[in-house]
């Protein structure tokens, strides 16, 4: 039996390109992706604001500054579908060729995260650090906040799944 290869992240975003030109304009078309669209990008700027007025987003940049780099490491990439990089074409995210750091995650930019539409793991993750730091009540709040943009964003993969046709979304 042959081994199944699994795609490259270059692979994968020369996918999401490739969907993206042959999907666009009909994925933009459809009422209810929009909504989602739309929804998902407010999600992501509450979701931020909460990392903001919690210090998070400080923490992280002295990690990435001070500590010798944050935790988007090399190979968490791989995670990522041709859907979802899609997904963030349609949120006119610029998906990079290559790499900016040789030990981190592809999408890892001197900004922070290039994505806006991110996985679960990238956006449901406290390290210990963080944890110790927050109180419980932070804790679950954030939660509450980053679970509407999850929730979100598993309705609108979902969506252009259906759209786009399944075999495009599981590599
Ligand atoms: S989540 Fe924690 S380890 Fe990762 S960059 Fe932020 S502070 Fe650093
Ligand atoms: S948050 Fe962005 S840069 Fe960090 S691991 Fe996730 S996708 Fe990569």
């Amino acid at each position: 039996m042959e081994a199944k290869r699994y795609l490259s992240v270059e692979e994968k975003i020369g996918e999401a390109q490739a969907l993206y030109e042959a999907w666009a304009d009909r994925l933009y078309g459809d009422a209810g992706i929009c909504e989602l669209l739309g929804r998902l990008e407010r999600n992501i700027r509450k979701s931020t604001a909460a990392m903001r007025s919690l210090r998070v987003d400080r923490a992280c940049r002295r990690c990435e500054e001070e500590e010798g780099g944050s935790c988007c490491g090399a190979g968490i990439e791989n995670y990522y579908d041709p859907l979802q990089l899609l997904i963030n074409l349609l949120l006119h995210v610029h998906l990079p060729d290559r790499r900016s750091f040789p030990d981190s995650c592809h999408f890892l930019e001197a900004g922070g995260c290039c994505l806006k539409a991110r996985h679960v793991l990238c956006v449901n993750y406290l390290c210990s650090k963080l944890q110790q730091s927050l109180s419980r009540e932070d804790v679950n709040a954030l939660q509450g906040i980053v679970g509407e943009e999850l929730e979100t964003g598993f309705a609108l993969h979902e969506a252009v799944r259906k759209k786009v046709g399944p075999a495009a979304g599981h590599r």
